[in-house]
This record gives C-alpha cells, sequence and structure tokens, in this order.
C-alpha cells in the first residue's frame, strides 16, 4: 500500500515536473519567436555582397556560369533585395548580363 501511495505520489511528481518543463520551455520558445521573429534573430541572416567578400570575383559578361546565379529560371535579374549584392556589383552585373545576352551566352528569356 504504503509503496503504491509512494510510488503515484513520485511518478505525479515526476509529470508535474516535467510539464512544468515543458511549458516553461514553450513559452520561452513562444517569446522569443515573439520578440525576434521577423525582426532580429531568427529566419533573418544578414546577406553579404558575394563580390566585395570574394575580391577574386570577378564580374564578367564572359563567364556565364557566375552570373547565372543572379538570374531567376526565367532569366531575369534577380533584385539585390534577394541576392545580397551591394549597389555598386549589383549595376556591374546588370550591364555584364545585358552584354552576355548580346553575345547570346545568356537568354533573355527562357520561355516554358
Ligand atoms: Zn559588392
Amino acid at each position: 500500500m504504503s509503496e503504491d501511495i509512494k510510488d503515484v505520489e513520485s511518478s505525479e511528481d515526476v509529470a508535474a515536473a516535467m510539464t512544468g518543463l515543458e511549458r516553461d520551455d514553450s513559452f520561452a520558445r513562444a517569446f522569443k519567436d515573439k520578440d525576434g521573429g521577423r525582426g532580429r534573430n531568427s529566419r533573418f541572416k544578414k546577406k553579404v555582397c558575394k563580390f566585395c567578400h570574394n575580391k577574386d570575383m570577378v564580374i564578367d559578361y564572359k563567364k556565364s556560369d557566375i552570373l547565372e546565379k543572379f538570374l531567376t529560371e526565367r532569366g531575369k535579374i534577380l533584385p539585390r533585395r534577394i541576392t545580397g549584392t551591394c549597389a555598386k556589383h549589383q549595376r556591374h552585373i546588370a550591364l555584364e548580363v545585358k552584354r552576355a545576352r548580346m553575345i547570346a551566352l545568356l537568354p533573355f528569356v527562357v520561355k516554358f
């Protein structure tokens, strides 16, 4: 009898402790998400301009494999807010992509 009661009590304690922990954890997580959901911490990753970061990477109309990374699958030039390229290099990319299109290294439009 006494053992049984003890067991129940202990299990209840454990369960209570578990739920308490879980609740605390989820609460903390929710709070964290709420705090930095969109703006600061989670999901937001600071983008760095690839050409500023890696000085050896040259933007050249002949290097269509590099330029292709800055195009959508339809062949449009990706905006800066998506690629993270700085203004200076974005202008350069746009120019070189247009040159590459003229000599048919890159498509003007990809039709599906
Ligand atoms: Zn740059």
